[in-house]
């Protein structure tokens, strides 16, 4: 089954003489459990089309079906709902919440939900994510690449069905690159999660299913790997 079904999607931004269009008439499916790079130059819609996917901005138009439900049908506050329970997001510089601490921002999701923590299931991702003895660590107290584990437990913690990141390991060495991919990696095949990352790392694009690649806003190419 196809968990993702992007078709006619484009989005403008602003308006007149300074309008960009950052995403250019795109359709794609991905199957469930499947692991897709997007590729491509700087400003070349990338980030604008994770974000369309992961509902955390409305398209100008089109549609995206997640599970088969039309994301932009829902309200601003469904949105929200299903941002927290349906979608993993991740990026680059992490987001934390300053103030709060490792164990604080990986159940944050939940707790805005209003559901109880999991406490098994954060024993186990803490292990997991190698944050044992570092649950109440702020997250200047972490290094680049733990605080890149607490961002990815805060998007696991719910076990969404799609995990959506944006250059995860752009801001890291390549060590931990690899640690955090493998992390993303392991989770898309436990747990059969479909994955997404957009990036511009050449060893992150090899591990991929598929790479798609995109150029002014539209694809320019969807390969599969053999
Ligand atoms: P990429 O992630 O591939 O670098 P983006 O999706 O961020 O590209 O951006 C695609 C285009 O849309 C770029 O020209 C960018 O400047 C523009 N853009 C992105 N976000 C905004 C925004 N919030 N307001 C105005 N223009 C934007
Ligand atoms: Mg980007």
């Amino acid at each position: 089954m196809d968990i993702l079904q992007v078709e006619h999607l484009t989005k403008t931004y602003g308006s007149g003489d300074t309008a960009v269009r950052a995403l250019d008439d795109v359709s794609l499916t991905v199957g469930t459990g499947e692991f897709v790079a997007i590729i491509g130059s700087s400003g070349s819609g990338k980030s604008t089309l994770l974000h369309m996917i992961g509902g955390v901005d409305r398209p100008t138009s089109g549609t995206v079906r997640v599970s088969g439900e039309d994301v932009f049908q829902r309200s601003d506050e469904q949105l929200a709902v299903f941002r927290r329970r349906e979608v993993g997001l991740v990026y680059q510089f992490y987001n934390l919440v300053p103030v709060l601490d490792v164990v604080e921002n990986m159940c944050l999701p939940v707790l805005m939900d209003g559901r109880p923590v999991n406490e098994r299931r954060l024993r186990a991702m803490l292990r997991t994510l190698g944050l044992e003895g570092r649950e109440h660590h702020l997250p200047n107290q972490l290094s680049g690449g733990q605080q890149q584990r607490v961002a990815i437990g805060r998007a696991l913690m719910n076990a969404p069905a799609v995990v959506l990141a944006d250059e995860p390991t752009g801001n890291l060495d390549s060590r931990n690159s690899a640690d955090i991919m493998e992390l993303l990696r392991r989770s898309n095949r436990e747990l059969g999660q479909t994955l997404v990352v957009v990036t511009h790392d050449e060893d992150v694009a090899l591990m991929a299913d598929r790479v798609i690649s995109m150029e002014d806003g539209r694809v320019a190419s969807d390969t599969r790997a053999r």
